[in-house]
């Protein structure tokens, strides 16, 4: 999980640091906030989850694509009739694509 660190104040957070690791943020922490109060900050983080998990290769921007996909399954590598996953792909192609294939 990434953690990106900030330090407040009443006029406002700037970001000061951004970690891969939790761990990593955490030995760190100490440090952070103890230079943090020295200026008049208040050390906040923010956590990002799963943001580069998707590595699907096909542009990922509708709830159809999704739906597709988690019910029927990742596209064959070649059409074939009959088979319920490329019917559905196909149905999704001429829907959405204007057809592709
Ligand atoms: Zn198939």
């Amino acid at each position: 999980m990434k953690v990106s660190v900030y330090f407040e104040a009443k006029a406002g957070a700037h970001m000061v640091a951004k970690f891969d690791e939790e761990e990593t943020y955490m030995a760190c922490l100490p440090t952070l906030e103890t230079l943090a109060t020295s200026k008049g900050y208040i050390v906040t983080e923010s956590l990002e989850e799963g943001l580069e998990i998707n590595t699907n290769t096909e542009p990922y921007d509708n709830p159809i694509h999704e739906a597709v996909q988690f019910y029927w399954g990742e596209r064959c590598p070649e059409h074939e009739d009959g088979c319920p996953t490329c019917e559905a792909w196909k149905q999704y192609d001429s829907a959405f694509q204007g057809g592709v294939k």
